[in-house]
């Protein structure tokens, strides 16, 4: 699949001219046939990385319950629409039901739609959550009109493509992939003419071999997103690394079996993934009139919402070496130095101001 890949990108690069990094990053993980994402599982040990819902169901469970609270902070609305963007094997959302099974009336307004587009991914989701009965959408404006949403996305975000603009002696050029002697290379194209309008403020002075990154991709996402929500209320959760104010930095990524690599070195066969700039994602969503709550960080997001007493009772019936696990597990996922310090959890939601859980 990797070598049909690297095929079709040679061609485009020789028919077309070198790749902007947003364009590679989207066909490298998003081909429809060859694409990274297209045939395989990417997750857990015989995958590429590994995922918070992946390493605790205490991460889905708390999750499950930042959704039936802020259900009810929402009124509890008698049908609502449940969404899952790139919801993986389906791990989080089975943990997040089980864990409001007991939730009245929640499950029973609650309509399941997962976003996701791997083939590979959405059988195993089928196996894990057809208990209840999902929908699948290729992307969130394929959601129906009608009703509230409630919509969650883990490591999702950091999946969506990326463009790299590069400050050099002469002003501003752009990162793209070429071709150098037969393989893949790095090179900078000129800067589109309307750069500055796309670029942070923070990057007006910035040094010369200062990089900047811009998701469109992520801004049409959050824009999209929060008109729905606008239009018939709702709210969105989003949990990724990243960082809360923008700053310059190559945060471009590729990770084969677990190791970081080259981005260029696995072409198709390693996932490729960049920082989440938090700042760009609240200013996309509150110009549709949403409110943004967060970001705080995953640790204090998870404290919040309880995840020590959570381990507790987990580890009351376990195992020593379950409870070895569960504590190695909470501290992957709350720890400053893990997990917890490096992702971050922001929400959006329509309406009047509400404290919602966990901010
Ligand atoms: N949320 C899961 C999986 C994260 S991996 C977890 O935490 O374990 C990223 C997920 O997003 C995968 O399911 C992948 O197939 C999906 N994905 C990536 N790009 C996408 C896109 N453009 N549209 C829909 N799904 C996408």
């Amino acid at each position: 699949m990797s070598a049909e890949l690297r095929g079709y990108l040679k061609r485009q690069i020789i028919d077309h001219g070198p790749l902007d990094v947003g364009a590679f990053m989207a066909i490298a993980l998003g081909h429809p046939r060859y694409g990274y994402y297209m045939g395989r599982d990417p997750l857990g040990r015989g995958g590429d990385f590994t995922t918070a819902p992946e390493i605790s169901q205490m991460f889905g469970e708390l999750i499950g319950v930042w959704c039936a609270d802020t259900w009810a902070k929402l009124g509890s609305p008698e049908r609502f629409l449940l969404v899952e963007c790139g919801p993986g094997r389906g791990t989080l959302m089975a943990d997040a039901m089980r864990a409001t099974k007991k939730v009245p009336g929640f499950h029973a307004a609650a309509r399941l739609a997962l976003v996701e587009i791997s083939p590979a991914l959405r059988e195993a989701q089928a196996n894990r959550l057809s208990l209840y009965q999902p929908d699948w959408l290729a992307q969130v404006n394929d959601i129906g009109p009608d009703g509230p949403v409630l919509l969650v996305a883990n490591e999702f975000l950091d999946a969506l493509p990326v463009r790299q603009f590069v400050k050099t002696a002469r002003g501003w050029g752009e990162r793209r992939v070429g071709l150098n002697g037969g393989g893949f290379a790095f090179g900078l194209g000129p800067a589109p003419s309307g750069l500055t309008g796309l670029l942070p403020e923070a990057a007006r002075d910035a040094e010369e071999g200062s990089v900047f990154e811009v998701s469109p991709a992520r801004s049409h996402f959050a824009r999209d997103v929060a008109r729905r929500l606008a239009k018939s209320g709702g709210a969105a959760l989003f949990i990724d690394y990243g960082y809360e104010r923008r700053a310059a930095g190559d945060t471009l990524q590729a990770v084969y079996r677990h190791d970081h690599c080259g981005v260029l070195d696995h072409i198709g066969d390693a996932d490729l993934s960049a920082h989440v700039d938090f700042e760009a994602l609240a200013e996309a969503a509150s110009k549709e009139g949403v409110l943004v709550a967060g970001p705080v960080s995953q640790g204090d997001f998870l404290q919040s919402l309880g995840i020590k007493v959570r381990a507790q009772a987990l580890a009351e019936n376990a195992s020593e070496r379950q409870k070895g696990d569960i504590a190695s597990a909470l501290q992957r996922l709350t720890g400053k130095d893990a997990m917890g310090g490096l992702f971050r959890a922001m929400a959006i939601y329509a309406g009047d101001p509400l404290h919602l859980s966990g901010f």
